[in-house]
């Protein structure tokens, strides 16, 4: 079956917690401390691979999570960082967020883009090997790994596209054009897949062809078949709008190309724009006169005519070198652009609450996932870094909250983890 729309949940790899050697720090007299850090979460990681054409995979398999870095060990050893998770998707994948659409990453080249990112490690307390009495002494977690869901969606990487009717003649067009092979059958919705072809042309203007299943009418309001396709045309940059000319099934190839151009222009209005040339198809069935009075009214509208036979390649060469050429003047294929996170987030005024629990004689702060994200962004080896902090710990009020809890000079205060002794 034909999948091009799937939504998986992505889990990056947690960060290994650095090693604590707090507590033999406290208590034996020569023994410094040696814990080394965590290493780092597995990133998840998607690759464009061209030999996918769909994203069936995804329908069996929905969950994707990363390794976890391993913890830090003592004598100084650093945890081993995970292996990266690599999932692979057919060129031309787009990744969006589930949550609020917003496109994230269109994989359309072979470089690797990192989706969810792993934690880093955390601090091993080697780190604090010089500790001073003002400076706190941290031992820190690894960081949680990033975690969403996305809806992947397949629009297809392709110069031109075809349209039109069903029946009209598309498949057997693109299989006599390309080395596609397509099903081709005097019934319509034949082609339930969309195909590629490459249409091989001489010093580099060869290019690329989809042919999708047909459009009806109403599709564009997604009744039918043939709305959900129009997706693998978006990116083209020049559409063949099949007609049947002889009008062999009873309809008006006019007043076919009118109603096709009307449910494209339900469907994006930057689609309906996208340049198009006109195919004439199964000129074998009807007069010449026929074909002439077709020609001309597109021509007189503007459009490029080509009468063909595409069931005996009748035709199709002087086309395929028209399209050629005219794609040597468009833009390339379109990229989707990620779209930035909303800010909103960070404009809201911090809202900086907290609890303060005493539990055996330590202090613990807690209800404060607002200080968890600014300690993920200190340094513990870095004097100023632990000054900032500080001072968040005084603007916030935590510092005087502790002062009312009945804290005094040398007591532990722990703060997601991270333990320090409290100096006046
Ligand atoms: P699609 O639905 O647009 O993909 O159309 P197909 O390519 O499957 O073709 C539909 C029918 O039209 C098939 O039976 C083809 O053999 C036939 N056909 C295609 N091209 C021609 C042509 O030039 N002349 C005639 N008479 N029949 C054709
Ligand atoms: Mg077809």
């Amino acid at each position: 079956m034909f999948v091009d729309i799937a939504k998986i949940h992505l889990k990056a790899g947690n960060g290994g917690d650095g090693a604590v050697s707090f507590h033999r720090e406290k208590y034996v007299a020569a023994g410094g401390p040696d814990g080394g850090d965590g290493g780092r979460g597995g990133d998840i990681v998607f690759v464009a691979d061209r030999n996918l054409s769909t994203l069936a995979d995804f329908r069996y398999k929905r969950k994707y999570t990363a390794e976890n870095g391993e913890n830090g060990k003592a004598g100084r050893g650093s945890g081993k960082s995970a292996n990266d998770l690599i999932i692979r998707v057919p060129e031309g994948t787009l990744i969006k967020d589930a949550e609020d659409g917003r496109i994230i990453a269109d994989i359309s080249e072979s470089t690797p883009t990192v989706i969810a990112k792993g934690g880093k490690g955390g601090w091993g307390n080697t780190h604090f090997a010089t500790p001073t009495r003002q400076v706190p002494r941290f031992a820190k977690r690894g960081a949680e790994g990033e975690e969403l869901d996305v809806t992947l969606e397949l629009k297809l990487l392709a110069d031109v596209g075809l349209i039109g009717f069903p029946n009209v003649g598309k498949s057997t067009l693109i299989s006599v054009v390309s080395e596609a092979k397509p099903k081709i059958a005097n019934y319509h919705f034949t082609t339930l897949t969309p195909v590629l072809g490459v249409v091989r042309m001489g010093e580099g203007s060869s290019f690329v062809m989809a042919d999708i299943p047909g459009l009806i009418e109403g599709a564009g309001e997604g009744v039918g078949l043939g709305h959900e396709f129009l997706r693998h045309v978006e990116r083209c940059r020049l559409l063949l709008h099949v007609l049947d000319v002889s009008g062999s099934e009873g309809r008006d190839p006019v007043e076919d190309f009118e109603k096709i151009n009307r449910e494209l222009s339900v469907y994006s209005k930057e689609l309906s724009g996208r340049p198009q040339i006109v195919v004439g198809n199964k000129c074998d069935l009807c007069d010449e006169a026929q074909v002439a009075r077709v020609r001309e009214f597109f021509e007189s509208k503007g459009y490029a005519f080509f009468p063909v036979m595409a069931a005996i390649a009748e035709g199709t060469g002087e086309l395929v070198n028209y399209v050629a050429a005219r794609l040597q003047k468009l833009p390339p294929v379109k990229r989707f652009e990620a779209e930035p996170k909303p800010k909103e987030d960070l404009l809201k005024p911090q809202k900086r609450t907290f609890n303060i629990r005493v539990c055996e004689g330590v202090y613990i702060v807690e209800d404060a996932p607002w200080l968890l994200e600014i300690m993920n962004d200190i340094n513990p080896d870095d004097y100023e870094s632990l000054q900032y902090f500080e001072r968040v710990l005084r603007s916030s009020g935590i510092i005087d909250a502790l002062k009312k809890s009945g804290i005094s000079e040398g007591d532990t205060v722990s703060v997601y983890e991270v333990e320090f002794d409290y100096v006046e």
